[in-house]
């Protein structure tokens, strides 16, 4: 992750520096001078220094580098109000993040070239953790919201398998982690969102107000509104976790047992990895089981069944938030070696499970341990029911497998980037024979074409709550959908 490489006074100066723009140069002034419209009046600031704008044109891929014109750090929900209706009036682009520098989308999704990103890790207060939910800024992460919630024995329902990711950011794409197969995904478990549309206003939304405009958000990729805030879903958690891991040769028996524990739910966590055996591959199954002390869970019982080769089975117990921040360790690795900063081409898709195992076996066919540069291979399914976010498009079937490819680009040069890129887009290509949708957080190009065919058959639902919420096309254009 990029650290901020600004500092303070220059953020200090930069803001007292510019006080209007100036829409026939389409540049910043100092004064209001003829021509000039004056910026809105803020409780944050408005930052365009040349460190700030670099760092807001990274990402964790660093494949795009869109620089923008301005980032505005708000000192509240109300700043967000005022810059979007003043970008609107002046044809300025707009796109909430995760923090300058600190997104950790892979392609740009967050970028704005020549427009205004809004670093919504400046909002980021936790104003409530009740029985059932807690009432969060979206600038807050979710391990933040994790450390708050824990202590009552209370965890969101479903965790991304890094927790360093905002609420807003990972509401506006899905959210996804080895709990979906019984809850959904983070979109599924969000009851309630205060939204800035693209028209400015800012609206309470919830299945039973604003609805339109709630299932437009959730997995809408900050097309319809920036999420300021959200009513997450908390359950109750017992305090540890027991991780089984254990291989296994044939994909198949990899596959059904997979499904097989998702249905028959004596797991609550399932999730899986290819990993690299003896020159071929071989398949992990990870799953876990929450208990009290006390109640230790019954290994002979939960492993009744399962095709895993003998011997690979290894049993670790450790804390529910160890188990939920079990990444922490190795990104901090990552970062220590610099390999953090390196260009990561990911490509993640949905598959249908009754084409998962060819579609599987093909792209593992075509992949080699250097079109990885050691990054991992996740394989899990997750149940179709549970999905309630309309713009989340996931395959036709009753189970979808997550297939994800987390490359690094190893050199880290253009020339790898670009081949490694080439490459998701081949298979992308095949994915979208299958029936398979891309999960779209990844490194894919894609035109507006490939955009309406992925929304199909809602694409006339998702054009028209742009219609109604952003008409006039402010908001987020890094995916390049209109
Ligand atoms: C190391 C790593 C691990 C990951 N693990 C998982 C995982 O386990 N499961 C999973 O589902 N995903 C995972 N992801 C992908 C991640 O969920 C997406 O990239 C997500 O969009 C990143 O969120 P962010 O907080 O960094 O947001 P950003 O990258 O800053 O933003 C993401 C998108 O959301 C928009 N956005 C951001 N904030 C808001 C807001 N408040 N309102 C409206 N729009 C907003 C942005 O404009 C952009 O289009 C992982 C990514 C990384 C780098």
């Amino acid at each position: 992750m990029t650290s901020r490489t600004f500092s303070r006074r220059s953020m200090l100066q930069s803001a007292l520096a510019a006080a209007a723009f100036i829409p026939a140069t389409r540049s910043w002034a100092t004064t209001v001078e003829p021509g000039a419209v004056p910026l809105p009046a803020l409780d944050g600031q408005l930052l365009m220094d040349p460190a700030t704008l670099a760092a807001a044109a990274e990402d964790f891929g660093h494949i795009q580098h869109r620089v923008p014109w301005a980032v505005l750090v708000p000192g509240s929900v109300q700043d967000i109000v005022a810059m979007v209706r003043f970008a609107r009036c002046q044809g300025l682009r707009i796109a909430g993040s995760r923090g300058i520098g600190e997104s950790h989308s892979a392609f740009g999704q967050a970028q704005v070239e020549a427009g205004i990103v809004i670093d919504m890790s400046a909002l980021a207060t936790i104003h409530e953790i009740g029985p059932t939910s807690a009432w969060v800024d979206a600038g807050v992460r979710w391990h933040e919201l994790l450390q708050a919630a824990l202590p009552a024995g209370k965890s969101p329902p479903v965790l991304t398998d890094y927790i360093e990711l905002s609420i807003g950011g990972t509401l506006s794409v899905g959210g996804i982690g080895g709990q979906a197969f019984r809850w959904g995904l983070q979109v599924d478990n969000v009851l309630e969102m205060d939204v800035v549309t693209g028209e400015g206003e800012l609206v309470r939304c919830s299945p039973w107000q604003e609805r339109t405009l709630f299932d437009s958000v959730r997995a809408g990729l900050g097309q319809f509104g920036i999420i300021v805030r959200a009513r997450v879903r908390l359950v109750d958690v017992p305090p540890r976790a027991r991780t089984y891991i254990a291989l296994y040769n044939d994909l198949s028996r990899f596959l059904a047992d997979q499904r097989c524990l998702i249905e028959d739910g004596r797991f609550d966590y399932v999730e899986g990895a290819v990993v690299a055996s003896g020159g071929g591959w071989a398949y992990q199954l990870e799953v876990v089981k929450y208990f009290t002390p006390g109640a230790e869970p019954q290994d002979a019982t939960l492993l009744a069944g399962l095709g895993f080769q003998p011997g690979t089975l290894q049993v670790t117990d450790g804390s529910y938030f160890d188990f939920a921040n079990r990444l922490a360790p190795l990104v901090a690795l990552l970062q220590q070696l610099g390999v953090w900063e390196f260009p990561h081409p990911w490509l993640d898709m949905f598959v249908p499970a009754h084409s998962a195992e060819a579609f599987v076996q093909e792209v593992l066919s075509q992949t080699t341990d250097a079109d990885m540069g050691q990054g991992p291979i996740l394989l899990y399914p997750f149940r179709t029911s549970k999905l309630t976010a309309p713009f989340l498009r996931a395959p036709a079937d009753t189970h979808v497998f997550l297939f994800s490819l987390l490359r690094t680009a190893i050199p880290p040069t253009p020339e790898k980037v670009a081949e490694l890129v080439q490459k998701n887009r081949a298979i992308f290509d095949r994915l979208t024979a299958i029936g398979g949708k891309l999960y779209p957080v990844d490194a894919v190009p894609m035109s507006p074409a490939d955009w309406r065919r992925h929304f199909s058959p809602y694409w006339w639902r998702f054009d028209l709550a742009k219609q109604l919420f952003d008409p006039a096309r402010v908001l987020t254009p890094g995916q390049g959908i209109f």
